[in-house]
């Protein structure tokens, strides 16, 4: 299969020739028919699979088709880091579209407030956004939202990890009820399961097999206390040939004094957390791509957001939550044919993970002691802790930190900054696109389509729904609308003649960037 197969429009043909892109990944594959058929879409699908194009193409085939002078697509995700990766490949995708983005995150008001609220205002074809920092900016009444054909929501599960459901339920509350929901995650626990009901209507499930870690990582657990870890690392990080490491961990309170500690033995080392400015994790993630330094220590919550492969080590220096987590994690190292190592250290309560993890890969892996001369070692003995680690009901239930902090403060995971209070969003008026004059019956019939039927089960009404109600729409689930042919190439190019007159927006100027004009926080 080729992207041609798609018949995407020859202007976002033309963007994913620009970003080198011949063949799609399997989740492409799968999600973009879904998605340009029309229908809603639940997506199991890890980072680094191709998800982020498996979703914006067909959002562009809209717009290259549609020319709405409204919003399009809002796309949720967790991490501001993800949001800005989305926006680039907007503009890379989206360069022969003429499509515009805004990528709305950060924390406190002084951080690109203005300019993202400028931005806003002027509005874009595509908005992403992270779910604290969209709310604060709407409820001040200047997003405009009521006329949107798409909500995506990327990495769900991390998401609502991160205790984003209520704001995602809050904004979907004021989103039309007709629209096109594409959610991904690269889990499917029953709680995405369960959210998904409330927000997508007969969801197409698309799962893909989570691949096994490559034979070439040299994959080693030990076992260790969580006052030891600290010890062990610098144990065998003096052993070990380091050429680029990352080293993942659950706390944000973890980073300082891994770094300090790595510092005092020689290595080059930086750490990345939300507690950094938006300016410094770019610098940050630079520099560690350009080989400025050895040594990467994140938490957990950065480490979706983070685009690089090709390590000769990356350390889980607490397990990651999620078993799928941990072959992702892992499978950015030994790229290409080569070696690398992934090393993971395993706490007396973190043994249920371990056993997931297994099963996930379908391999039972050795867990070494923790070595004599640095302490003792937790015996390897999961039914004894079920349900108290990483894996459990209640989340990570560490017990104690290994620099000391312990207690509550001391196990719970990183949460980014949490957006203001959240008041009532203003409600826009209108949810349903007007009829657009001089629309062919075959744009009519594929814009429809393209709208979705009832309001799904479980949502609760907004201001915007009772407009909405009373336009009749093709009910979900009918038959895809095919993809024109290419002898209807011309009527195609006469629609989008005809759309950009509609949009206000005018064609973009040759050699310029729409996209980067509209980004609030571009530099
Ligand atoms: P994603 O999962 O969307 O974050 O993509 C992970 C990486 O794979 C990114 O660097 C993409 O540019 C790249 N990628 C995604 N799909 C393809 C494809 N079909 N061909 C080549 N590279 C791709």
């Amino acid at each position: 299969m080729t992207f041609d197969d798609f018949q995407l429009h020859p202007d976002v043909a033309d963007g994913v020739h620009g970003m080198g892109y011949t063949k799609p990944s399997p989740i492409q594959e799968q999600a973009i028919p879904a998605a340009l058929a029309g229908k809603d879409l639940i997506a199991c699908a890890q980072t680094g699979t191709g998800k982020t194009a498996a979703y914006l193409l067909p959002v562009l085939d809209f717009i290259a088709y549609e020319r709405p002078a409204h919003t399009t697509a809002l796309i949720l995700c967790p991490t501001r880091e993800l949001a800005k990766q989305i926006d680039e490949q907007v503009e890379g995708f989206g360069y022969h579209v003429g499509a515009s983005s805004i990528a709305i995150y950060g924390g406190g008001k002084s951080e690109n407030w203005e300019q993202q609220k400028r931005a806003l205002t002027q509005g874009a074809d595509i908005i992403i956004a992270t779910p604290g920092r969209l709310i604060a900016h709407m409820q001040l009444g200047y997003v405009k939202l009521d006329q949107l054909d798409f909500l995506i929501l990327d990495e769900a599960d991390k998401m609502l990890d991160m205790g984003f459901s209520d704001d995602i339920i809050q904004i979907v509350n004021h989103l039309p009820t007709k629209r096109q929901t594409l959610l991904f995650s690269a889990t499917m626990p029953n709680k995405i399961r369960e959210f998904s009901k409330k927000i997508l209507h007969e969801p197409e499930e698309i799962r893909l097999a989570v691949s096994k870690p490559a034979e070439n990582i040299n994959q080693q657990m030990y076992m260790v206390y969580d006052t030891m870890k600290l010890a062990l690392l610098e144990h065998l990080i003096g052993e070990l040939d380091v050429q680029s490491m990352i080293l993942f961990t659950s706390r944000k309170m973890n980073v300082g004094p891994i770094e300090r500690a790595l510092r005092k033995k020689g290595l080059n080392v930086r750490g990345i957390t939300s507690d950094r400015t938006q300016e410094e994790r770019e610098q940050v993630m630079r520099d560690f791509k350009n080989k400025q330094f050895q040594i990467l220590v994140a938490t957990d919550v950065m480490s979706r957001g983070i685009d690089v492969s090709e390590l000769s080590h990356v350390v889980n220096f607490d397990l990651p939550r999620d078993a799928e987590d941990y072959v992702h994690r892992i499978g950015r190292t030994a790229r290409a044919g080569t070696s690398g190592m992934a090393i993971t250290f395993v706490s007396d309560h973190d043994q249920d993970a371990v056993v997931k993890i297994e099963k996930l890969i379908e391999r039972e892996l050795e867990k070494k002691p923790t070595p004599e001369e640095i302490g003792p070692s937790p015996e390897f003995d999961p039914k004894k802790y079920r349900g108290r680690g990483a894996s459990g009901p209640g989340g990570r239930g560490g017990k104690s930190s290994p620099f000391g902090g312990g207690g509550r403060s001391g196990s719970r995971p990183e949460r980014p900054a949490s957006s203001a209070p959240k008041p009532a969003i203003a409600v826009a008026e209108g949810a349903e696109a007007p009829a657009v004059a001089g629309e062919t019956d075959e744009q009519k019939k594929r814009r429809k389509k393209r709208r979705r039927g009832p309001k799904p089960e479980g949502a609760t009404s907004g201001g915007i729904e009772a407009t909405a109600s009373t336009t009749t729409e093709s009910p979900a689930g009918e038959a895809a609308p095919s993809v024109d042919g290419s002898t209807d190439e011309a009527a195609k190019r006469r629609r989008k003649r005809g759309g950009r007159n509609r949009s206000g927006r005018g064609p973009k100027p040759e050699g310029s960037s729409v996209a980067a004009e509209a980004t609030a926080t571009s530099e």
